[in-house]
């Protein structure tokens, strides 16, 4: 564990009602950070537009408070934050290391297949344009969006609950977005500079995000920002292999307040279930935390992966 203070964060896109996964990450979050006298962190991760609702960020925070999960700092919003990702592009094209992509999304589909099940690898058709290429294609009207140029290397990660995780850049991720053609920061250069100005160290998130950290510590490395400690949760899944989404809506936040009854019958359900306490007694987080041990996250999951809701 890192020696400054441990600052942990929740980090909810606006995008919708919370469910059972999403509560189970920031409660996993909440514990581990205060386990250790540590601090969380609210951010509003709204940097799609179009996506995000003013609506479900209010209810997303009266959720947090509802269920007894607080934060120390913020709201933070990504709003309003352009200038501050724009100073980490800037900081990136200087050491020469963007490049216009102009790929429609059909392009990419055809190009690029699925690695491991994992993500499309970008199989680099931008990044051997000459200066013509790209200027005919610009006056063609193809707004480009702008990708980052990655090294051969692997990148290593000591994860507290998956344990080590390797993925080489260029083979199993590939050079990936850091500006979209709308001109919006990609969320892996937002989430890289949003967790070093808030002083984030711990990041707890779901593990379908494991495959993203590799680029994210990349992004630190060239923006000589420190790496977080990582801890990636296994997701709650409706059923094998399917995680719970809003069509779930018996995991809808508002379903499980009428089924539990109360916000500690929500919380006590979600710990059982997922081995964070030995039964499904209501439970508030604080009650939670006395017989939380953060050392205990890497045989605490039956199924470091998923995790069957019931
Ligand atoms: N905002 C993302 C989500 O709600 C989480 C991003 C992160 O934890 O880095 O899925």
């Amino acid at each position: 564990m890192s020696e400054q203070p441990v600052k942990g964060r929740f980090a909810p896109s606006p995008t919708g009602r919370m469910h059972a996964g999403n509560v189970f990450a920031a409660l996993v979050a909440w514990l581990v950070a205060k386990a250790q006298g540590g601090r969380i962190v609210l951010r509003i991760e709204d940097l799609d537009a179009q996506r995000s609702k003013p609506t479900y960020a209010d209810a997303v925070q009266r959720d947090f408070e509802r269920l007894g999960l607080t934060w120390d700092e913020g709201p933070f919003f990504q709003h309003g934050r352009e200038e501050a990702y724009r100073a980490a592009f800037d900081a990136l094209s200087a050491q020469g290391l963007v490049y216009p992509c102009f790929c429609t999304r059909a392009d990419l589909h055809a190009a690029s297949a699925p690695h491991r099940g994992e993500k499309p690898v970008y199989p680099g058709t931008c990044r051997r344009l000459s200066d013509e290429e790209r200027a005919q294609r610009a006056a063609a009207g193809r707004v480009p969006a702008q990708r980052l140029r990655v090294p051969d290397c692997d990148v290593f990660l000591r994860d507290l609950v998956q344990g080590d995780y390797r993925q080489n850049l260029a083979r199993e991720c590939g050079d990936f977005l850091v500006r979209r053609s709308d001109g919006t920061f990609a969320y892996q250069l937002a989430v890289v500079v949003d967790d070093a100005a808030q002083g984030v160290n711990l990041v707890v998130r779901g593990v379908d995000l494991l495959c993203s950290t590799p680029q994210q510590m990349h992004l630190q490395d060239l923006l000589g920002l420190p790496h977080p400690v990582y801890a990636h949760v296994p997701l709650v899944v409706a059923e094998r292999d399917r995680r719970l989404s809003k069509r779930d809506h018996d995991a809808a936040l508002d379903a499980l307040l009428a089924r539990f009854k109360t916000p500690e019958g929500v919380i006590g359900h979600i710990a059982g279930i997922t081995g964070l306490a030995p039964t499904c007694d209501p439970a508030t987080p604080e009650e939670l935390l006395q017989g939380f041990d953060p050392a205990a996250l890497p045989t605490l999951f039956e199924d470091p992966v998923q995790i069957r809701w019931k």
